[in-house]
């Protein structure tokens, strides 16, 4: 459905997408996961056709965005990092005024109050955009990009500064957009992007560094986990200690942590929970537990394991 092949984008010296390359399937709902100034936004940009690319070509359904502009964007909807609100309007204007905008050849009512129900507007039709929450306002944007039923569906970072109740009512607005259409999101937050995406793309500096799909995203997730703990004495003594614990693959001294202390991190074995046995091991040499906190489940951490394990791969 989508074909990116070889983008470059500069910004003076910058290069903010270097060489970027990828496909996504109809149906398929694809994350695209990378810290801020990843190139993320950029990227779709690009792709939506709203700045062009130094180098590269974009084609969405055939049709080639560069060749075929206003054909191409028809079939994207688009909900940019900063939603394009009229915000004197009231809901159903500013949807009626995008329809328009849009050219949309649909029977007008029943489609914007369609589209208005899938978003869960249906009874805000009469507020004014600038009275609505910021839940409210992402809803709005989320109804433009799908007016006119596009196939494509592009949004960029769309639970950022929303609340965990919205997060939630926005996630599954997007699972049920994966039905019909096939979507991109961005984000920053590898949570987000595991609970709704069927493959993730990590982005930085421009550069793709890890593509997966979902199963593959939760099973590196469950692989080893990881514990970090802070703990007084002696660190042979310590290491020797967690070393004892059955499903403790690993211990590795991070560093001092104070004054007698030093961080740890331990790797044991998926489905165990060693806290408790590491508070005995602890007890047994009576070195103080000073910190203990699961090192799982950060962005850094997945990159690590995606990596390498792409590496791992090409050997
Ligand atoms: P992300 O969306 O992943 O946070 P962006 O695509 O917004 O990242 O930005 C990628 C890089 O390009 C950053 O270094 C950013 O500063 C730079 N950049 C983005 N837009 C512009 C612009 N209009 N002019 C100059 N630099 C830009
Ligand atoms: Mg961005």
């Amino acid at each position: 459905m989508i074909e990116v092949s070889h983008l470059t984008k500069r910004y003076g010296k910058i290069t903010a997408v270097d060489d970027i390359s990828f496909s996504v399937d109809t149906g398929e709902v694809l994350g695209f996961l990378g810290p801020n100034g990843a190139g993320k936004s950029t990227t779709m940009n690009i792709i939506t056709g709203y700045i062009s690319s130094n180098e590269g070509t974009v084609t969405v359904d055939g049709s080639e965005i560069l060749k075929n502009p206003k054909q191409t964007k028809q079939k994207i909807g688009y909900l940019p990092e900063i939603p394009p609100l009229y915000i004197d309007m009231t809901v159903r204007k500013y949807l009626e005024f995008m329809f328009d905008l849009k050219q949309v050849k649909l029977p007008k009512k029943q489609h914007v109050d369609e589209v208005s129900r899938l978003v869960g507007l249906e009874n805000h039709g009469k507020r004014l955009i600038k009275n609505l929450s910021k839940g409210y306002r992402q809803r709005v944007g989320f109804a433009q990009a799908l007016l006119g039923n596009p196939p494509v569906i592009i949004l960029d970072e769309p639970t950022v500064g929303l609340d965990p109740k919205q997060i939630i009512d926005i996630r599954k607005l997007i699972k049920s957009l994966g039905k019909k259409h096939t979507v991109i999101l961005s984000s920053h937050v590898l949570s987000e992007i595991a609970a709704t995406c069927d493959r993730v793309i990590i982005i930085d500096g421009g550069k793709i560094i890890a593509d997966a799909k979902a199963d593959e995203l939760h099973s590196v997730l469950s692989e080893n986990r990881r514990l970090l703990l802070t703990a007084e004495g002696s660190s042979s003594e310590i290491g020797a200690e967690l070393n004892r614990i059955p499903a403790v693959q690993r211990v590795k001294k991070l560093g001092v942590a104070g004054k007698g202390a030093n961080q740890y991190e331990l790797e044991y074995l998926p489905d165990s929970d060693i806290r408790r046995e590491v508070f005995n091991a602890m007890a047994r040499t009576k070195s103080p537990i000073l910190e203990m906190k699961s090192g799982d489940g950060s962005l850094e951490e997945l990159y690590l394991r995606l990596t390498e394990k792409a590496k791992g791969g090409e050997n």
